[in-house]
C-alpha cells in the first residue's frame, strides 16, 4: 500500500522519531566506542552499517550484544522511515499503535504480534530497555509526551 496518505502532521511526527532514534544511536554508539576497538563514534549513515558489521565480527561481551542489536534496530528503523514503510507491522502489515511507536520507536511488531511472539520464544527474549510493559493498555490515536 503506497504512503501517499502521509499527511504533514504524520511526516512532523517522523521528523521527531528521527530525531530521537538518531539521538539514541549517538548515545548507543558513543558507549559502544568506549568498550570496543571499533571506531564507531563518528559513523554516520550507511557506515553505520559497516560499524554494525564489524561489532557482529568482534568477540563482545553479552553486554554489549544488547546495545549492538538495539543499534540494529534503530537502523532498521531508520530504513523504515526513508522508504516510508515507518509504523507498519512486519508481520500482519497492520498500523503499529502510535502510542507503542512512541514508548518504542522502533518497534518492528505490533503489541499483538509483539506478544505472540514472545509466547513463542519467551527464553530467548532480551527485553528492550524501552519496552513497555504488557499490561499497558496502549491507545490508538493518544497523544502524550511520555517522559
Ligand atoms: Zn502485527
Amino acid at each position: 500500500m503506497p504512503l501517499e496518505e502521509v499527511t504533514y502532521q504524520m511526516a512532523k511526527k517522523l521528523d521527531k522519531i528521527k530525531e530521537k532514534l538518531l539521538e539514541r544511536r549517538n548515545e548507543l554508539l558513543t558507549r559502544i566506542q568506549e568498550l570496543t576497538s571499533v571506531p564507531t563514534q563518528s559513523v554516520s549513515g550507511d557506515k553505520v552499517d559497516q560499524a554494525i558489521a564489524s561489532l557482529e565480527r568482534e568477540d563482545t561481551s553479552m553486554h554489549l550484544q544488547v546495545e549492538i542489536s538495539e543499534l540494529h534496530d534503530i537502523q532498521d528503523a531508520l530504513k523504515r522511515i526513508e522508504r516510508g514503510e515507518y509504523g507498519k507491522c512486519e508481520s500482519c502489515g497492520k498500523r503499529i499503535g502510535a502510542a507503542r511507536l512512541e514508548a518504542l520507536p522502533y518497534a518492528m511488531l505490533c503489541l499483538q504480534c509483539k506478544q505472540m511472539e514472545e509466547n513463542e520464544s519467551e527464553a530467548f527474549q532480551t527485553r528492550a530497555r524501552w519496552e513497555i510493559p504488557e499490561e499497558t493498555t496502549i491507545e490508538e490515536g493518544e497523544e502524550e509526551e511520555a517522559d
